[in-house]
């Protein structure tokens, strides 16, 4: 994809943009000592989904066997009749485990000690056949046939984990600039992919969506032709 970019002239730079301001009627982004103008501004930023308390190089080990996974969506055909653990404690774990059941029926929730499951969704859970188990889940190990924790019965192997534990929404450079974002911090666009700040523009897991590269890449498509339409209005307008 790199090598594609830079043959229609695309410069690829590393490097974290830390502040995004306005710069006439366009942008500058500065960043690692430096400042980049543009007329228009995508914002593609994404999102980190939160980890249970695991050290890095056991995480990246546990990821590459499937042993710890973040994405049902993705990937929750491959645990198919496995035993499976979702860390989580609220509706959005709830519905993870809702979600996974389809695929197996060992589907055990194991509480992330932060707070405490509503009694309404622990019934639901209970009646689609879910094990509801006490946290905190913590001091992770990986074992011959999976993935082992320790929870309040003791330590307990899985096949698989999800952590449903939310995520951190890269948001803040379209927030700086006064963007509409959702309550969970999400940038809201039209359905071009514009945000509420003239000239810039969000994709990807930063937008409200679904969380995968085919929509993220389709949501990049329409923004980029909306900003070179975008630009050739602006264009013509000042002939
Ligand atoms: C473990 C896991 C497995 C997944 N499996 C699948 C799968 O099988 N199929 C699927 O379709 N989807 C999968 N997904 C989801 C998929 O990865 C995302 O939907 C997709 O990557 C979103 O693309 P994006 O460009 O919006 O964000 P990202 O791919 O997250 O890219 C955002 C980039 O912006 C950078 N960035 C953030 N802030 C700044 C800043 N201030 N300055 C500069 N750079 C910045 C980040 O470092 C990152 O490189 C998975 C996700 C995870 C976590």
């Amino acid at each position: 994809m790199r090598l594609q970019a830079a043959r229609y002239g695309s410069r690829i730079l590393d490097g974290r943009i830390q502040k995004l301001d306005r710069c006439g009627a366009g942008f500058s982004a500065r960043g690692h000592g430096n400042e980049l103008r543009a007329r228009a501004v995508l914002i593609a930023t994404g999102v980190a989904n939160r980890r249970p308390p695991i050290d890095d190089v056991l995480h990246a080990e546990a990821l590459k066997l499937g042993r710890l996974r973040y994405c049902p969506v993705c990937d929750g055909y491959e645990i198919t009749d496995q035993d499976v653990a979702v860390i989580g404690s609220d509706a959005h774990a709830a519905q993870e485990c809702e979600f996974l059941r389809s695929f197996t029926d060992r589907v055990s929730l194991v509480l992330d000690g932060r707070t405490s499951l509503e009694e309404r969704i622990a019934k639901h859970l209970a009646s689609i056949g879910v094990r509801v188990i006490g946290g905190p889940a913590e001091r992770f190990r990986l074992e011959a046939n999976g993935l082992s924790l320790c929870c309040a019965p003791g330590r307990l192997c899985f096949e698989a984990v999800y952590p449903a534990l939310g995520s951190r929404i890269h948001s803040e450079l379209a927030t700086g600039l006064g963007a509409d974002v959702t309550k969970e911090g999400c940038i809201k666009v039209d359905s071009h992919q514009r945000t509420s700040v003239a000239g810039l523009y969000a994709a990807g897991d930063v937008v409200l969506g679904l969380d995968q590269i085919s929509h993220a890449m389709g949501e990049a498509g329409v923004a980029a032709t909306t900003i070179r339409n975008d630009l050739a209005l602006v264009r013509q307008k000042f002939r």
